[in-house]
């Protein structure tokens, strides 16, 4: 069997052949010459019709998966046409784009296993660069956005998530279906600005069948939204309120600790910050111990976070009244506790009331912590790749690994 005649078989292109193939100069790489069919007419690049040909342009060479350790070229001389629209413009290849080194197919094959491995891993594996990689992705990312709808959105969250060195955030949206989890949007900044740029995207006609919106307590998302999707439930994270509440808790302990060393006192609270951060069902044998042993004293610590696990109830009720009254009469007792941090969250939670109890309306629609769990994808392609340094190749990377894009076709795939 020839090698052609595998080509023709994976990748054959109407209006052109495969002359022949040989060893390039090193003798590492393959060439493969490709020129166009007898009589077909070459394509337009403007408006992809057939046109007369103008003339010839110096040898191109696309590159092609590697086969057997050697790297493969097509080689071709593009044709110019003298198109009755366009002018005179550069041919239509079917198997590579204009700006691109790499053929379609290359690209697509580097871009699936990019989602699989590192882009660091990817280029190795295949002996190319990463900055190859990078275009493979940006090229089918591209393609992806380009060709993918947008039509019924029910359900969207909005996150934020840090990313280069030191306070850069962007905002990044989701569909949160359970048909259809994916990341559909990405902003720069967590701004007003940023956030309202998505439903400049989506138009108002979508904006409009939202039913359900998550987000956290950021007053900006809070705006956006109440602006731009007023009809929509809006729910505030599970998640987010408990890791405020974590946050505050960690303040109380870390000030205490402080303060019995100051004075002198035994060190009780040390080595106690996940015993008490912690659910207690996923707890060590030895941080249960602890928080046994800790639960003993008559601590602001211990204090707080016995409202807290209180709190946790919250999440049981089924019915919005019910759960509407116990989050006032814990807050009542917040109140009365003086612990200041814990006082903080208590006045939050009585601002945003009526959200955290669309919780409760909502929580049988869809399953509440899929943001999260989105969020969590999202840091994890972000540490898997330490070459994100710049906006745009982030948001690649990230439309890449979680928003479910459409992939050019191709007749044959190559795994
Ligand atoms: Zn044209």
């Amino acid at each position: 069997m020839e090698l052609l005649t595998i080509l023709n078989h994976c990748h054959r292109h109407r209006g052109f052949v495969y002359q022949h193939a040989r060893f390039g100069p090193d003798q590492k790489s393959i060439e493969v010459h490709v020129r166009p069919r007898e009589g077909s007419a070459a394509v337009c690049s403007g408006c992809h019709q057939p046109a007369p040909g103008y003339d010839h342009l110096p040898e191109r060479c696309f590159e092609f998966i590697p086969l057997w350790g050697f790297r493969v070229f097509l080689l071709y001389r593009m044709r110019r046409v003298d198109c009755r629209n366009c002018g005179v413009v550069v041919e239509e290849v079917p198997w590579g784009d204009g700006k691109h080194r790499l053929t379609r197919a290359y690209m697509l094959f580097l871009a699936r296993w990019a989602r699989k491995l590192s882009w660091k891993e990817t280029a190795e594996a295949f002996h190319t660069s990463w900055d190859q990689v990078c275009d493979a992705v940006e090229y089918v990312v591209g393609w992806g956005l380009e060709h993918r709808t947008l039509e019924s959105i029910r359900a969207i969250g909005v996150d934020e998530i840090q990313y280069a060195k030191g306070h850069k955030y962007l905002t990044l949206v989701y569909q949160i279906e359970q048909q259809c989890t994916r990341l559909l949007w990405i902003g720069r900044e967590r701004t007003v600005e940023s956030f309202d740029r998505f439903f400049d995207l989506i138009g108002e006609a979508l904006a409009g069948q939202i039913e359900f919106v998550c987000s956290d307590m950021w007053q900006p998302y809070l705006k956006v939204i109440r602006q731009r999707c007023s009809q929509a439930i809006h729910i505030l994270d599970r998640f987010h309120i408990v890791a405020k509440m974590n946050a505050a808790l960690d303040q109380v302990r870390a000030a205490e600790a402080h303060r019995l060393a100051r004075d002198g006192y035994e060190p009780v609270l040390k080595k106690t910050r996940w015993c008490v951060l912690k659910r207690k069902t996923n707890l060590t044998g030895h941080q249960r111990f602890r928080l046994r042993d800790l639960l003993r004293y008559n601590l602001r610590t211990v204090r707080a976070y016995l409202l807290k696990e209180d709190f946790q109830q919250l999440w049981d009720y089924e019915a919005p009244s019910w759960a509407g009254k116990f989050l006032d009469a814990w807050c009542c007792q917040v109140m009365r506790s003086r612990i200041e941090p814990m006082k903080k969250i208590a006045r939050t939670l009585r601002s945003h009331r009526a959200l955290i109890l669309n919780y409760f309306r909502a929580r049988k629609q869809f399953s509440s912590g899929v943001v999260e769990g989105l969020n969590n994808k999202a840091k994890l392609t972000m540490r898997k790749s330490y070459g994100f340094r710049t906006f745009h190749v982030t948001e690649i990377a990230l439309y890449h690994a979680l928003g479910k894009l459409p992939e050019p076709d191709v007749a044959h795939r190559f795994f």
